[in-house]
């Protein structure tokens, strides 16, 4: 598992948004609509910018709510693990307060970006439930129980 780049106010915030909507009590695979009115998804054909996945709006503070919500715009050519992939790492851009959600085009640079890894990491807290990491569970039976990649697993920081 990865190192410690999540700050740990992010950590608080990460935990406080898993309790406020109850997003593991159902067990895996993690499903992230209830936080849909905070984090409000739009599927687009993103196709314009130069094939960015997904980016999002974050209110002018920090904290998205229901009355000020976050807008995360998803290309409609992701399939759908990709889709819940990359919507849970932008809301991980947006919880963490970074200035934008920077392009990941490619994965060499992307993965030595803090910020990048930094909304990665929210990103596999979101979809990863404690109860299923501490399971004794390889990564590889992680990462098909929470339909995530295995990377993904690897990165959930510690
Ligand atoms: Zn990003």
């Amino acid at each position: 598992m990865s190192g410690a780049v999540m700050k740990p106010a992010t950590a608080v915030r990460v935990r406080r948004l898993i309790e406020e909507f109850a997003l593991h009590d159902l067990g895996a695979p993690v499903d992230l609509r209830p936080v849909h009115n905070v984090y409000v998804p739009h599927v687009s054909d993103l196709e314009a910018l130069a094939g960015i996945p997904a980016f999002a709006i974050r209110p002018p503070d920090l904290v998205a709510t229901s009355d000020r919500p976050a807008l995360i715009y998803l290309d409609a050519r992701l399939d759908v693990p990709e889709t819940r992939l990359n919507y849970a790492h932008e809301v991980g851009h947006v919880l963490c307060g970074h200035a934008g959600s920077l392009p990941h085009l490619d994965l060499g640079e992307w993965w030595y970006d803090r910020d990048e890894r930094e909304a990665w990491q929210v990103a596999s807290r979101l979809l990863i439930p404690w109860s299923v990491l501490v399971s004794g569970y390889t990564v590889s039976d992680i990462a098909m129980i929470c339909e995530v990649p295995e990377w993904l697993v690897e990165m959930y920081p510690r």
